[in-house]
């Protein structure tokens, strides 16, 4: 670890005022710069989370801050086309994956709260599989980069690109929030950028297996997503 990634931990109140100074400053800024920026004032204390649909965020962390730590939460329902994601981002990306699994393996789920849990209960699987394991694995930083982007959704319509967590109380990076798909498009062409091989196979957002299906023609990217259910979020950003 280079002396230049160490840093030392902060009060909740320092992260919060950094978070909201940041958030100003860095509104229009380079998704490069805000990754900077994270890198520098956080060190090893931030991390990137990747669901393997893309690792565009990935990417441009590892431009800025190579051997950035990038956390990926395998709910053990996962396509095997994105457990391949992100073993292929591990091995040709200047990346440390770090693999988050949740308390219980899908079998003991289903031993205690009855199988299929993620039709019966979504948001309690969600919980279990997801939000739990998130929690727990961030406990290691005061700051975490997303890729989420406001034109994925009306939910994410105000993401900002850099803002407090409330919830887990750390800064939270949003470095493509502004980003438009054409955008990100063209990022990924440009760098070669890895990406789930099912984003080519009529999938628009990938996420867990049960919960996924390829979206029709005219539907938002994340119509895919427990369609039918009345759930767009997983609880993660919420
Ligand atoms: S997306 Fe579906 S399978 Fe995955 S944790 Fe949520 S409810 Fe469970």
């Amino acid at each position: 670890m280079s002396t230049a990634h160490i840093a030392r931990q902060r009060s909740p109140e320092e992260l919060k005022s950094l978070a909201e100074r940041a958030g100003r400053d860095f509104e229009e800024a380079d998704a490069r710069d805000v990754l900077r920026w994270a890198a520098d004032t956080f060190g090893h204390r931030f991390c990137v989370t990747s669901s393997m649909e893309d690792a565009v965020v990935a990417h441009l962390a590892s431009r800025v801050f190579p051997g950035v730590r990038v956390v990926f939460l395998d709910t053990g329902y996962h396509f095997p086309e994105t457990l391949g994601t992100r073993d292929a981002v591990q091995a040709v990306m200047d990346v440390e994956v770090v693999t988050l699994t949740p308390r219980q393996s899908v079998e003991q789920q289903d031993a205690q709260y009855g199988p299929k849990l993620h039709d019966r209960d979504p948001d309690l699987c969600c919980a279990l599989r997801k939000v739990q394991p998130l929690e727990e694995g961030l406990r290691a930083y005061d700051a975490w980069a997303t890729g989420l982007r406001r034109d994925e959704s009306p939910t994410r319509a105000n993401t900002p690109v850099v803002g407090w967590d409330e919830k887990r109380q750390k800064v939270k990076v949003s470095p493509i929030a502004r980003w438009s798909q054409q955008d990100v498009d063209r990022y990924i062409a440009e760098n070669g950028v890895l990406t789930n091989p099912l984003l080519t196979d009529g999938y628009a957002s990938v996420g867990c297996a049960p919960c996924t299906r390829r979206i029709r023609p005219g539907e938002d990217a994340r119509a895919g997503r427990w369609a039918g259910r009345g759930k767009t979020e997983c609880g993660l950003h919420l």
